[in-house]
């Protein structure tokens, strides 16, 4: 009888015989890439060949939701499927802005959970969307950002009087306008 290998699985961390498609631990798929169908790259390859931009993303950004939840944390494909989304931005910049802006609030969302925060993405973001002039995406991304923070842990020190003033401030401009 041929020895099997056995790995973590990336859920629950016992080890499982490396060809269980199963975790008998936890129940789940217990390797990284298990719940992406392998076709998934190609068809969003040919759906950005076909100009259908905003289908390649919807496609990968999906999946990406899905890696990144909290039960089916996938740090391996969500990572593989956020370069992918990375390039297709990088290529179609002007197309994807609302796009981008959404993955970005999703890794922040992420790092609040995980108490990682990332407070470079929230000047990425705010650069890019007043870049794009867009204020309305800016309120946006402010406005996730005070979320996050209060999910945060109470010691996380924060400027919120200057937060809500800009937050304020952006409101009166878009409501004037
Ligand atoms: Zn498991």
């Amino acid at each position: 009888m041929q020895d099997k290998g056995k790995e973590a699985c990336i859920f629950c961390e016992e080890l499982v015989d490396s060809d269980e498609v199963e975790c008998p631990h936890c129940g789940k798929k217990p390797f990284s890439g298990m719940y992406l169908d392998p076709k998934t790259y190609e068809t969003a390859n040919q759906m950005e060949k076909d100009g259908d931009i905003k289908g390649a993303w919807k496609l990968l950004h999906e999946e990406y939701r899905q890696h990144t939840d909290v039960e089916y944390f996938d740090e391996e494909t969500a990572g593989i499927l956020h370069d992918y989304l990375e390039a297709l931005y990088s290529r179609h910049q002007g197309l994807l802005l609302v796009e981008k802006i959404d993955l970005l609030l999703d890794g922040l969302q992420i790092g609040a959970y995980w108490g990682h925060y990332d407070d470079s993405l929230v000047e990425q973001a705010v650069e890019i969307t007043q870049d794009a002039k867009r204020p309305d995406l800016e309120l946006k991304v402010l406005e996730n950002h005070r979320n996050n923070k209060q999910t945060l842990s109470k010691g996380y020190e924060f400027d919120s009087g200057n937060l809500d003033q800009r937050i304020q401030k952006l409101k009166n401009m878009l409501h004037s306008s």
